[in-house]
């Protein structure tokens, strides 16, 4: 299949394509130097942008929290009703939507590439039977290993190498991408209806700390070589004052980066930049980590904006559902998965008239405002915890124009509005900085060599939107823009087009990649003692445990080779 996507204008970042008018060629799913007219199928993006096909670094699609978010919420499901087509299944939408549906939504974005969070280990097989039928797009899943006994014990142990082995094995065994790390310790305690509240807090039976869990899974994911960073959600999120405990985490890690390698990844960084003591006096701590991030190259982050409305929250942060159900009280979901990880699910609704939630919607944007390298902070909703994926178009609004920024600002409640910093920055994001916050900074802090960007050998995923650089001033105009990033003119997978203008037109069904490190044999994870051990840890055989790889549909492995 030979495609050439004529006359663009190009964005990407990776090879310093700054709207470059071009024709881009593909040939076999991959981005060739030349294909001939004549032999191509041709895509004429004259007056349109085209950029590498989206990435979402952390978006809950598959697995037992999002499951038990479509359980828990019907009404989620009534207002938003899927038909089926010719081409495509029916379903349900808004904030949990059904595996189908998610994958069509993203792919009408233009999004070819999502990453989904938090799978608990022994979930991992229910989770890759959830990405199995969501088409359209590439996934991966992030394996919870932060609160897992055989990683605490091994770390408390200093057994840093041991511990690889078996984090190893544990990628291996749930056809994982990524160290999850939630609240290191407070699901530990969680367990017994505890938490932890500081980076320094000892876990009872364990005899160590969130900041030496943090600390060594960090220095494992290093011996490893896993092209990702540790993925953390940090203690105290969704907690007035929790910028401090978030400052702590960066600090506590800079000293294990060598050169400008970013060695963590803190997700949704938004629940995790309050200041104040209580909710009344809870403010912006954005400006504080904006300047941490400014100083140092150690961290990337992202977002994790608010949109007002509806939506369902859900975390394997235990404790802090459990917080939102009692602050709420609205229905709430516990699950707690063995030894392994806990979890809840809470439905929630974003206001402009609460002058937290309002604070919240202010921070996001922020953070992504006041962070001036584009290439550390990425576009995520955290979805669906601050709303669901179907946003975006709104947030690339608000990061792109101040006008629309100031519309939203003028409706939200008066106390906010007097605590944001928003009307001090006049910083509006270009497509080129657009192009790095949603695909290739995404694709570079994971790792994934052939995703966002469009140079030679790159997969042939892209995205064309119906908007004219040269023409649009985005500041004034973000209505046009909103509405071309919504349904994007062109989404093309593998080398096909498979969404036009808001349709799908054709249904592929995309790879689900994984890591499968190589360790040294002295590292040795397999010993007699973790095969005793499972039985007293786990309800599952050790035979039991490890996922095949023909269980996924379509697998794409990456090998990286520990150092020995
Ligand atoms: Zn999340």
């Amino acid at each position: 299949m030979k495609l050439l996507i004529k006359n663009g204008s190009v964005y990407d970042p990776i090879n310093s394509l700054k709207g470059d008018r071009m024709d881009i060629a593909v040939n076999e799913g991959k981005i060739v130097d030349q294909v001939s007219e004549e032999e191509a199928e041709v895509v004429d993006a004259s007056g349109m942008i085209v950029m590498p096909g989206g990435v979402d670094i952390h978006s809950h699609i598959a697995g037992p929290d999002v499951n038990l978010g479509r359980l828990l919420r019907p009404e989620d499901h009534y207002r938003d009703v899927v038909t089926k087509t010719r081409l495509t299944r029916s379903g349900v939408g808004h904030s949990v939507p059904s595996t189908f549906v998610t994958g069509y939504r993203y792919s009408t974005m233009g999004y070819t590439t999502v990453v989904t969070p938090s799978m608990p280990p022994l979930e991992a097989r229910h989770t890759h039977e959830e990405l199995n039928d969501t088409p359209m797009i590439d996934k991966a899943a992030f394996p919870l290993l932060g609160d897992w006994w055989f990683v605490l014990e091994y770390l408390r142990d200093k057994k840093f190498e041991e511990c690889a082995a078996h984090v190893a094995w544990m990628m291996r065994a749930t056809k994982g991408y990524a160290i999850k790390i939630v609240n290191p310790g407070g699901l530990e305690r969680w367990g017994f209806g505890g938490n932890v509240h500081t980076i320094r807090d000892e876990v009872p039976g364990f005899n160590i700390t969130p900041r030496e869990i943090i600390r060594g899974l960090c220095r494992v994911n290093s011996l490893l070589h896993m092209p990702h960073t540790i993925h953390l959600h940090t203690n105290n999120l969704g907690k007035p004052g929790n910028y401090s405990t978030t400052l702590d985490t960066l600090k506590c890690l800079r000293n294990l980066a060598t050169g400008d390698k970013p060695v963590v990844h803190i997700t949704h960084c938004q629940f995790s930049s309050f200041t104040g003591s209580d909710w009344m006096n809870m403010g912006t701590g954005a400006d504080i980590i904006a300047r941490y991030l400014n100083q140092h190259t150690h961290a990337t982050i992202d977002m994790g904006q608010v949109l007002f409305g509806d939506t369902t929250t859900m975390t394997a942060d235990g404790p802090f559902q459990y917080d939102l159900y009692t602050l709420t009280g609205n229905k709430w979901m516990n699950h707690d998965v063995e030894t392994e990880t806990s979890g809840g699910v809470v439905p929630f609704r974003y206001k402009r008239t609460s002058p937290v939630h309002a604070m919240q919607w202010s921070i996001g944007l922020e953070l992504a405002l006041l962070i001036d390298d584009p290439w550390k902070v990425y576009m995520t909703t955290d979805h669906p915890n601050a709303g669901p994926f179907t946003g975006y178009p709104r947030i690339i609004a608000w990061l792109m124009s101040q006008k629309a920024r100031e519309k939203t600002m003028s409706k939200i409640h008066r106390k906010a509005r007097r605590k944001s910093l928003l009307p001090s920055i006049d910083r509006e994001y270009g497509f080129y900085d657009i192009a790095i916050a949603t695909r290739a900074g995404q694709a570079r802090a994971l790792g994934l060599r052939d995703k966002g960007h469009l140079g030679i050998g790159a997969d042939a995923d892209i995205a064309v939107y119906d908007v004219d650089p040269e023409k649009i001033d985005a500041s004034r105009d973000y209505r046009k823009v909103r509405r071309a990033f919504r349904n994007a003119a062109y989404t093309i997978k593998d080398g096909y087009i498979v969404a036009k203008s808001g349709e799908i037109v054709q249904s592929r069904l995309g790879r689900t990649i994984w890591v499968d490190p190589t360790v040294s044999p002295e590292w040795s994870d397999t010993s007699d003692d973790m095969r005793n051990r499972f039985k007293d840890y786990w309800t599952i055989e050790y035979e039991n445990y490890p996922i095949k790889e023909n269980f996924l549909e379509r697998s794409e492995t990456i090998r990286v080779r520990a150092e020995v």
